[in-house]
């Protein structure tokens, strides 16, 4: 009987566990994507995104002989429907950490076995699933250097192959059409800016890995830093939908770092960041949706759509490192991590208002959108979460600015109000914004609408009143 292979957040047929295990059995796979209310709920951007990775995954199977039968619902009816028609005997998948994912996949598991299917569930989206980490006394780790310093020594498994073949099985089930489903729908800046910013599939993510190993991981350290250079990966748009596994992405970093190439480390001890935020995701669900310190509830955080937030939003806050960044977002549908500690601590420290505000806000414009990589930065930067430094923390974003983009090169890119002659990309944000906001190249550029030091006095003394 056929094997129902459920793609998600895995898209890609080399190094999967799941595939590799359902190509090795023999029987025909039927590989299927479901639009489900999980990809529903997604936000504009990371929507629009899974639809290119879907579309390049069902070209893959396409070229290996098979077919990605893509359907629109609930998951589990949908997959009991697809097992009526074709008979399959049982569903593999590969496991998410998320809140939303497990309580998915625990309830389908279980109903899948009550109507005696076989439901198996394996590795693929993490090097260390969240319960193989544990600290000496046995519980789970709440601060980041010693869990890598747990992991870093581990023995990481080779990498597999893309399976040669994927048996077919007697007949395919009907599919839905990508185009219909219309994934990038809720873009409200149009789907064709943006689309020029992505780096789509499991090719050219293997490439991408390629490239930046060979030339720019030696000196990873120093430029991963500096908004205005491509000094990092860039693999977060494809780790997020698994175009490419974080096994592949280790074990290129760690030859690189044994080939004297010794900034790698640091690309190793990034990606365990993103272990980390699944580890915390697993371990302490709430962090998606609560503050993970409680003792953060009844700090006097502002949750409306204020002027302040709205003028954050639109990268309108007269501070320049803020501006170009949450610019960059917006166009690009990414942003450096140097601009996302910053704008998530202007406006949490500065503007006082609720990381949740930036949380969504994230997730509406970003390519590489994580569940659990986005809550740990948000809170991270808030000071709610996982931060082990004892003091509390606001980054200055006029200095971050002199020490990260001395020359501007950064600042002049994304901003054009303070320019007589503004650069393309500047200009393109203006293109793409919607008319209701209201944005012209030809205004002003505005005065902070709350200056770095004044805020950070106002951020010390409500987390002082606390
Ligand atoms: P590289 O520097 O090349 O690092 C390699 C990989 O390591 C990345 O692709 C990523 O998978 C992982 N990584 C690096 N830094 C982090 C980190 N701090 N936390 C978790 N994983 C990390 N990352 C996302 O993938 N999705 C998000 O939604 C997301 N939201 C964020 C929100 C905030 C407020 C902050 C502060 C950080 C967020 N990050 C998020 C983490 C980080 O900014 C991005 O992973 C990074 O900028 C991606 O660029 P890169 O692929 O070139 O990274």
């Amino acid at each position: 009987t056929p094997i129902i292979l459920w793609f998600r957040r895995d898209l890609r047929l080399g190094d999967h566990d799941a595939l590799t295990a359902a190509c090795a059995s023999g029987r025909p796979v039927i590989p299927l994507f479901i639009h489900d209310e999980l990809v529903d709920g997604l936000g504009a951007a990371p929507k629009f995104r899974l639809g290119l990775s879907v579309g390049d995954l069902a070209q893959s199977l396409a070229d290996k002989g098979s077919r990605l039968t893509i359907r629109k619902g609930n998951a589990l009816a949908v997959l009991r429907e697809i097992i009526a028609q074709t008979g399959a005997g049982a569903v593999y998948w590969s496991r998410l950490y998320d809140p939303d994912s497990k309580e998915r996949d625990t309830k389908v598991k279980a109903a899948l076995k009550e109507d005696k299917v076989e439901a198996r569930s394996f590795a693929g989206h993490v090097l260390f699933e969240p319960w193989t980490v544990e600290t000496k006394t046995g519980g789970f780790y709440k601060v980041y250097t010693p869990m890598w310093k747990s992991v870093r020594n581990r023995d990481v498994p080779s990498a597999l192959p893309t399976p040669g073949q994927i048996p077919a099985p007697a007949g395919w089930p009907a599919s839905e059409n990508l185009d219909e489903l219309r994934l990038g729908d809720a873009m409200q800046r149009g789907a064709d800016g943006l689309l020029a910013h992505c780096t789509v599939g499991e090719r050219a993510a293997s490439s991408r890995l390629g490239a930046f190993i060979a030339n720019r991981v030696a000196d990873y350290a120093r430029n991963r830093d500096l908004p205005a250079i491509k000094g990092t990966s860039g693999l977060s748009e494809n780790l997020t939908y698994g175009e490419i596994s974080p096994r592949v992405c280790w074990h290129a970093g760690w030859r690189a770092m044994h080939d004297g190439k010794t900034d790698a480390e640091v690309f190793l001890k990034e990606l365990v960041w993103r272990e980390f935020a699944y580890h915390l995701a697993h371990h302490t669900p709430r962090i998606t949706t609560r503050n993970w310190k409680p003792e953060w509830d009844d700090f006097p955080w502002n949750s409306e759509e204020t002027a302040e937030v709205t003028a954050w939003k639109q990268g309108r806050t007269g501070i320049q490192f803020v501006d170009a960044a949450m610019r960059e977002m917006y166009v690009t549908g990414v942003m450096h991590n140097r601009g996302r500690m910053i704008v998530a601590s202007y406006l949490t420290k500065h503007l006082l208002s609720h990381w949740k505000i930036g949380l969504d806000w994230f997730a509406d414009c970003l390519i590489d959108w994580d569940p659990c990589s986005n809550a740990m930065g948000w809170q991270w930067s808030a000071g709610s979460g996982p931060d082990a430094t004892p003091y509390f923390r606001v980054f200055n974003p006029v200095t971050q600015l002199d020490k990260f983009d001395k020359n501007r090169e950064y600042a002049s890119r994304w901003l054009a109000e303070p320019y007589s002659r503004p650069s393309q990309t500047a200009l393109s944000y203006f293109d793409m914004v919607p008319k209701s906001w209201q944005l012209s190249p030809n205004d002003p550029y505005p005065a902070p609408i709350v200056a770095a030091d004044v805020g950070r006095k106002r951020a010390l003394e409500a987390y002082a009143a606390r």
